[in-house]
């Protein structure tokens, strides 16, 4: 048997960090990154064996579990008839179909193969809607590694504590306005000073790449008014929170509709599949019905689309989100209970299936809150379960996610383990 620090040395050699997304490199947390062999359920075994209960879930598409026999018999169905034509097919206007029957906002779809496609293509769709240049972000949402995206970002670029990627010219960042997630003066000010130009506003509605942010009261219905009233489109970037904390996602959740969405991770059911979906005189704008470019390769890819038909239609059985929140509030609950009782400031948020944990006595509300957490306890927590079986994210700008295979069973086993690491922990601080 091949060792995980084996396997990571000889991945150095090859790729870049021996990695092919940053996180995983498990470099804010120090040590060596488990090499995955298998997964199943709530759990997930390495390269020597060693089972976790996994809290990361693929960052979010295992929301029914790993190797869910539907989706894995989807796969293998459609494998049979081959793996990509080029050419359309019947499966992905199921999968919109079942997309915008969900998700009110949304009367058309384009199918991609990442988050990243999905909201580089709704800025591109926003600024040809608009006729307008500049977009606002802010500080600590991560949208996918596009150029114009990638200030001030959250997600890998925080963890490597290096928010605004080298190599993305000035040139191209000069009309990208960035703000503070939920500060409404901010917003204000910007479109008294630049609102005739403004395309969209690009928000997560809940914030989850800088460990759980919720959006306060009235931030998300003030971003749809000034949008509203500016002629500026409001995109929500669903790709985490789509499927995720509701069957009508955030949206749906604070009753606010966006003028577009993007959505992937869960839509794909562990298989690359993105999309950007909106009202169709806004959809109506994309090629090949009009002037805003955009194609792919492999989007709608048959097999993708199995995975992600297969997953959307068991959303939809009943309680199912009642389910995969009340676990999700017990698992954080009582971790924060364990942790305060051995002292911690420690902290804890949830919506429907994810999660924050935070080394600090209270919920953040913004990026500055989120990045005044302990990270070094955050450090030795993470290790200490690592060690007993528990795999969270190797990072504390990320939030958890559960599967409705995480049952009270498995929630109990976690908060037993994270109980003995905290006792262990408070000995040695
Ligand atoms: C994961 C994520 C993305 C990027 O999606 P990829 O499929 O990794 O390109 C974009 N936006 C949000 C909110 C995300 O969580």
């Amino acid at each position: 048997m091949i060792s995980n620090t084996d396997l990571f040395e000889r991945a150095q050699q090859f790729i870049p960090g021996g990695v092919n997304s940053p996180v995983r490199a498990f470099l804010s947390v120090g040590g060596c990154p488990r090499f995955i062999k298998k997964a199943y359920g709530p759990y997930i075994w390495d390269a020597e064996g060693k089972q976790y209960i996994d809290y990361v879930g693929s960052w979010g598409p295992a929301i029914l579990g790993h190797s869910n026999p539907e989706v894995i018999n989807s796969v293998i169905e459609a494998v049979k008839n081959g793996l990509s034509f080029g050419a359309p097919t019947e499966g992905e206007t199921e999968l919109a179909k079942l997309i915008i029957s969900r998700i009110p906002s949304i009367e058309q779809i384009r199918l991609v193969s990442s988050g990243t496609e999905a909201t580089m293509t709704a800025i591109r769709l926003a600024r040809g809607f608009t006729n307008k240049t500049k977009i606002i972000k802010f500080e600590g949402c991560y949208h996918g590694h596009s150029d114009s995206l990638l200030v001030k970002a959250g997600s890998g670029l925080l963890t490597l504590g290096q928010p605004t990627s080298s190599g993305v010219p000035t040139s191209f960042i000069k009309d990208t306005i960035v703000l503070e997630f939920n500060n409404i003066e901010s917003v204000e000010k910007a479109f008294e000073q630049h609102g005739k130009n403004i395309a969209c506003i690009i928000v997560e509605p809940i914030a989850g790449n800088m460990n759980l942010v919720k959006p306060k009261e009235g931030f998300l219905k003030f971003l749809r008014n000034i949008c509203t009233q500016n002629n500026s489109l409001l995109i929500f970037d669903e790709v985490m929170t789509g499927f995720r904390v509701g069957l009508r996602s955030a949206q749906g959740l604070f009753g606010i509709s966006p003028d577009i969405t993007t959505l992937a991770k869960i839509i794909g059911g562990g298989l690359p599949v993105g999309a950007i979906g909106a009202r169709k005189n806004i959809m109506e704008h994309l090629a090949p019905q009009g002037g805003v470019y955009q194609a792919g390769t492999l989007s709608g890819n048959p097999i993708a689309v199995a995975a992600g038909i297969a997953t959307l239609k068991q959303l939809g059985k009943p309680d199912f989100y009642e389910n995969l929140a009340k676990n999700t509030n017990l698992l954080t609950s009582e971790l924060q209970r364990v942790g305060r009782k051995a002292g911690f400031q420690f902290s804890s948020d949830f919506v429907g299936g994810m999660f924050g944990i935070y080394f600090n006595n209270m919920v953040p509300t913004s990026f500055i809150e989120a990045s005044s957490c302990n990270s070094e306890l955050f450090k030795c927590f993470f290790h200490e379960m690592l060690d007993q079986g528990v795999y969270l994210a190797p990072s504390s700008f990320e939030a958890g996610f559960l599967s409705s295979t995480h049952d009270e069973n498995v929630i109990q086993k976690t908060i037993d383990i994270a109980e003995k690491v905290f006792r262990k922990l408070e000995k040695q601080t």
